[in-house]
């Protein structure tokens, strides 16, 4: 069934920063232009946050933290993630629009995709809200010890989220920082502005108190940094770049905050020749293609047992070749365009330098019309380890397949890369399936699957993909200190 498409033009409704529960506009006044990334048009302006609205925030968080926050029970406040669960889910198609509108991911993928997995982030993550519990411990100092840990909030976290999954990414942060009991200052791409504050105005509605979630759109030079040097936030939990993780790691030092960073990929995605080859090609096609590439765990690198080389190069080619690449509002719409000029632009660049480099384009290689920033899907052939496009993150839809002849030389073909977030292996043999596992250096392996995603399973990278991990309860430990307490039963 086809969703009824809502209409693009109805006006933008949220276009302000929420700083204590207000709508406010920036100090200065300032505001920026927000673009669909399918025309070039201007779609709104948004208010930009400067410093001075990133130190309010920030007040306002702190304050916050220590009274209506602090003061709700563990329960009241897994209702409210509960409740903005079922809020984002209801307004689906609102919350879907703006995505499609800002993003440009296909309509049916931000209302069927997007919106329900951030809902489950915080329908999962509310049970947790109750389940932070510390543990008695035996101590060998003396027998008239009582010694037990307490797992209470960081503080105040600052959630910095890119452009790709805007809704999701910032799910993954806030819900499991407002469960562990933080407050926080969301800032959203400045791409992509438009989910991350309905997700403000959402979580009033669900009863967060003022000042618990506050979201300022903004610059990341200007706003981000404010946010990564300032003494009074406790945590930052980051997704972009690796340049710019390394950049948020120097702005952090000032008062050592605690860090959490979600960086780039180049993941390696093997195809066995015992693998059963129709659903690896099918899997690996989604596991490049989907959200027009885009995504930090895009299997980037396909490494292709030679005795099937062929066969999947063309069958990769053929997947691509099908997909229907446009506007998001056309339902036909398989893939969307490029996020901006900016990243078009550097997705074009790796294209014509795959070929400059002698990688051959099986299929794909160009742009999709001549308004837009829509890039073919394409797949590299002939492609060598040394080649800027299998070493360097493009995050657009292109993908380099390569030969290999046994597993030693493919395993160290698929560690070589400085990142290590996630990676995939076809295969039939179970035992090979797990020997490849264990041997990937990266954060997540997909086995006979790619790309599935899910709030119980953490998530985050190995190497030069990052520190820390999303989602599971793994990530309740990363937004949460550990107190030790130790009390003498002597007096
Ligand atoms: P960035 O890493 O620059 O942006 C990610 C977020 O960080 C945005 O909210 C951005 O704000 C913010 N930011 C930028 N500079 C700073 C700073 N100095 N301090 C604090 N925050 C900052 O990614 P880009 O958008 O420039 O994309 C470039 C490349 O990064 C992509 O081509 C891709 O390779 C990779 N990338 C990886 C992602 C991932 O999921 N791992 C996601 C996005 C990009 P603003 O956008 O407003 O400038």
């Amino acid at each position: 069934m086809t969703d009824p498409v809502p209409d693009p033009n109805a006006p933008i409704t949220r276009t302000r920063l929420l700083i204590g529960g207000e709508w406010v506009d920036a100090a200065d006044g300032k505001e920026f232009d927000v673009y669909n990334p399918s025309s070039g048009e201007v779609l709104c302006r948004v208010a930009e946050a400067g410093p001075a609205d990133i130190d309010r925030a920030v007040r306002s968080a702190r304050q916050a933290l220590e009274g209506p926050w602090a003061q709700m029970s563990p329960l009241d406040r897994s209702k409210c993630l509960w409740r903005l669960g079922e809020l984002l889910e209801q307004h689906a198609p609102e919350i879907g629009r703006v995505e499609t509108l800002d993003q440009g991911k296909p309509y049916g993928a931000a209302v069927h995709a997007e919106v329900p997995s951030a809902a489950n982030l915080f329908y999962y993550m509310s049970g947790w809200a109750t389940k932070l519990e510390g543990e008695v411990i035996p101590i060998s100092a003396g027998p008239n010890f009582h010694v037990y840990t307490r797992r209470e909030p960081v503080g105040v976290v600052g959630c910095i989220v890119p452009w790709n999954f805007p809704l999701v990414i910032a799910a993954w942060k806030v819900a499991p920082a407002l469960a562990a009991g933080n407050t926080v200052v969301l800032k959203p791409a400045e791409q992509t502005p438009l989910s991350a504050l309905l997700l403000g105005e959402l979580a009033l509605e669900a009863g967060l108190p003022p000042g618990v979630l506050n979201v300022v759109p903004g610059f990341g030079p200007r706003a981000g940094q404010a946010i990564t040097e300032h003494n009074d936030v406790d945590k930052v939990s980051f997704t972009g770049s690796t340049a710019t993780g390394r950049r948020v790691i120097d702005a952090a030092k000032g008062n050592l905050k605690k860090l959490s960073l979600e960086l780039g990929g180049k993941s390696a995605n093997i195809i066995f020749a015992d693998a059963d080859i129709e659903a690896a090609i099918a899997g690996s096609a989604g596991g490049i293609f989907f959200n027009a590439g885009q995504a930090c765990a895009a299997g980037s690198r396909l490494y292709v047992h030679e005795d099937v080389y062929d066969d999947v190069v063309a069958g990769m080619a053929a997947a691509a070749a099908a997909i229907k690449v446009g506007d998001g509002f056309d339902p036909a719409t398989d893939m969307g365009p490029m996020v901006s000029q900016e990243h078009f632009d550097r997705v074009s660049g790796y294209l014509r330098t795959g070929l400059e480099e002698g990688g051959q384009a099986v299929t794909g290689g160009q742009r999709v019309g001549d308004r837009g920033y829509f890039i073919a899907p394409t797949v590299f052939a002939d492609v060598r380890a040394d080649h800027t496009i299998v070493r360097e993150e493009i995050f657009g839809p292109v993908v380099v397949a390569m030969k290999f002849r046994d597993e030693d030389e493919v395993i160290a073909a698929a560690n070589s890369s400085p990142y290590g977030l996630a990676g995939g292996v076809w295969t039939r043999d179970v035992s090979r399936a797990h020997r490849i596992s264990a041997a990937f250096r990266s954060g997540t392996v997909w086995v006979n699957c790619y790309q599935v995603f899910d709030p119980a399973m953490p998530f985050g990278g190995y190497k030069e993909s990052g520190w820390g991990r999303e989602m599971g309860h793994e990530v309740l430990h990363d937004f949460t200190e550990l107190k030790t307490v130790c009390v003498s039963l002597s007096n």
